[in-house]
């Protein structure tokens, strides 16, 4: 069987929860659909200090948690475990293809988010579980009073590092060049932090160990010296990966496979809205995320007065 929507959201992060808060608002019927359950990316950091109204930063799960509590009340349907496999467009609809069945819709806001980029080096994948770790929240605690490595130089790995400080005996930060991209604030409270130690222009090469990891090689990126560093865990932080494969043909997408749009946020695909960090865009923050969200939410609305069949939309009768 096969079940119709106005409109289809794809993703749960901060970016298709506030895009759905934005269409059952309109009066759309909406319905969401999230792989995992709701929450995105957010859910994995220790502590959020830069989304307003949070003076004492909040913890991640608990924002996502309130985005979600939020976007039920409004009545928004979250179908959880149903990842979308494949889009297509057939007759002005779009047929979406679930783990969980079957949907037809008239338009649709993608906001899939990213997942960890990896290191792609020798032991990356062989130690998954014992030892490497994408998500110091989820992992950290297994490192109580432990030496423990964070790769990269960006907002998450600084963040992270920070966060595992409280924990580990030892916080290593390799970082491939001398100086960090993530913001000033969190960098000098890392700087300040006795337990973090920053490995410079030091590029990751091998994870080594027996059962467990016991040893990452770096090697430094001015000498060529080859260092063994011995921790018991690697939290790995190198960027992300955008969530695109179900997308087939219907976006096109920058040379890192981020989905390209225009400032209405549309894809060149009649009804179909990207939101959040999956996009091509400057900034991926929980803020920009959310005003994403918003504005496809408001461009895709439009979309759907303009084109739904009166049958499907209980819009007054101006509107059809
Ligand atoms: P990111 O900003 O892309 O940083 C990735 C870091 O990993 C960079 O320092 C990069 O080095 C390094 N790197 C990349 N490939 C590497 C490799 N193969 N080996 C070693 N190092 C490598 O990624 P992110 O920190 O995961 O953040 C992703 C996005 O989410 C960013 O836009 C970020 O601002 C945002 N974010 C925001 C917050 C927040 O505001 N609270 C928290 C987390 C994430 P180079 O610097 O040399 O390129």
């Amino acid at each position: 069987m096969t079940e119709f929507h106005e409109a289809i959201i794809i993703g749960g992060g901060p970016a298709g929860l506030t895009a759905g808060i934005y269409l059952i608002r309109a009066g759309i019927d909406a319905l969401l659909l999230e792989k995992i359950i709701p929450g995105g990316t957010p859910v994995n950091t220790w502590n959020v200090e830069n989304y307003p109204g949070f003076p004492e930063g909040i913890s991640g799960r608990e924002l996502m948690e309130l985005f979600t509590a939020h976007a039920r009340k409004t009545g928004l349907t979250i179908k959880e475990f149903a990842e979308v496999e494949e889009i297509k467009k057939e007759a002005g609809r779009f047929v979406v293809k679930t783990s969980e069945g079957r949907y037809e819709t008239m338009g649709i806001i993608v906001a899939t988010g990213t997942e960890p980029a990896k290191m792609g080096i020798p032991g990356e994948d062989d130690f998954l579980g014992r030892g490497i770790s994408y998500c110091a929240t989820c992992d950290g605690a297994f490192f109580r009073n432990l030496d423990v490595a964070v790769i990269g130089g960006g907002d998450a790995a600084i963040e992270e590092s920070l966060s595992l400080a409280n924990i580990a005996k030892k916080v290593y930060v390799i970082h491939r060049r001398d100086t960090l991209r993530a913001q000033k604030v969190i960098q000098e409270r890392a700087f300040r932090n006795e337990k973090i130690e920053f490995l410079w222009n030091k590029k990751p090469l091998k994870v080594v160990g027996k059962d467990q990891v016991e040893h990452i090689t770096v090697e430094d990126t001015k000498t060529g010296e080859q260092i063994e560093v011995k921790i018991d865990g690697v939290f790995v932080y190198v960027g992300a990966k955008p969530n695109t494969s179900f997308l087939g043909n219907l976006v096109k997408k920058d040379e890192a496979g981020f989905v390209m749009t225009d400032e209405a946020l549309f894809t060149g695909t009649e009804g179909l809205y990207i939101a959040g960090d999956v996009r091509k865009k400057s900034l991926r923050q929980i803020s920009t995320a959310v005003g994403d969200g918003a504005l496809a939410a408001v461009n895709l609305e439009k979309y759907i007065l303009e084109h739904c069949c009166p049958k499907y939309h209980n819009f007054p009768i101006h509107f059809q």
